[in-house]
């Protein structure tokens, strides 16, 4: 199986955007990149917005040759309903637009599946079902809390495996703080992980210390617990500078597997462009 994060915050832009290629079929998880509108109440600095267009034109390329496009949940970093052309011809499998869903994102996704009509080959909502293309198998989990609670609203996670890989996809559970969140990995028992981590860069007003503890534990319970080898942890997490040091327990619980980013993965070097703002605008 072949696994290529396209574009993500530690390679620069606010995505997690990824591609899996295996025997049987091609696919695209996520095809959305973004950049934070305000961070230390500065506007995205000229050079991510450079990244973003180089993400976004990785993403269309890797959407060419994709016959599968998923959309986990509704926000603009995980879809963009401005280019829709992106789904031509595509089997899409989305996120359940009105089931398990806040208002926000209902909205959007109702708007999104206007632009989408009539260009899709096949679209399937995936909530907690199972498609298989050949020996590959894709599971998707029942939606799951976007954060520690349902005020965001939901996403699904998404299992894909083939022969003897295994690869948990689990979209925006910034964390995983909540046990359903991390209960589909642990149930998978992926060999490759890649996860959104903590919204630590919150922490202490809208991320509570409690929240970073339990999401610790169920890294520590996943690297027990599973057979993973690569652990990626990106998204919500490389937004803030002190990533390695929140979660120091979990690097060193990490024996047999290894904890990186999706730069890391991609054998990249970090690139933390939101994190470092104020200094891209030399303050
Ligand atoms: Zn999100
Ligand atoms: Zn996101």
């Amino acid at each position: 199986m072949k696994i290529v994060p396209i574009a993500s915050d530690s390679l620069g832009t606010r995505s997690m955007a990824t591609y899996i290629e295996t025997k049987d079929v091609r696919i695209l998880i996520d095809p959305g990149v973004s950049l934070a509108p305000s961070r230390y109440g500065l506007p995205p600095h000229p050079i991510e917005f450079q990244r973003m267009n180089e993400h976004w034109g990785g993403i269309k390329k890797f959407a060419k040759k994709s016959e599968v496009l998923i959309v986990t949940h509704y926000h603009y970093d995980h879809h963009d309903p401005n280019e829709p052309e992106l789904y031509k011809d595509k089997f899409a499998l989305l996120k359940h637009p009105t089931e398990k869903i806040n208002r926000s994102q209902k909205e959007r996704a109702e708007f999104f599946l206007e632009q989408l009509e009539g260009i899709p080959e096949r679209i399937e909502y995936c909530d907690g079902r199972e498609f298989s293309f050949g020996g590959t198998k894709i599971k998707f989990s029942q939606p799951v809390f976007h954060g520690t609670n349902n005020r965001l609203g939901y996403v699904v996670e998404v299992s894909i495996s083939s022969k003897n890989s295994k690869f948990v996809f689990t979209s925006d559970v910034e964390g995983p703080s909540v046990d359903e969140q991390a209960s589909f990995i642990l149930e998978e028992k992926p060999n490759i992980i890649y996860m959104d981590g903590p919204l630590s860069y919150m922490l202490g007003y809208r991320y509570s210390q409690a929240s970073l503890d339990a999401s610790i534990n169920n890294v520590i319970k996943i690297l027990r617990e599973t057979p993973v080898e690569k652990f990626i942890i990106d998204h919500h997490f490389l937004r803030d500078i002190k990533w390695r040091e929140r979660i120091k327990p979990a690097f060193d619980a990490a024996d047999k597997a290894q904890i990186m980013t999706a730069a890391e993965f991609l054998g990249e070097k970090n690139d933390l462009l939101e994190a470092r703002r104020r200094e891209l605008y030399g303050r």
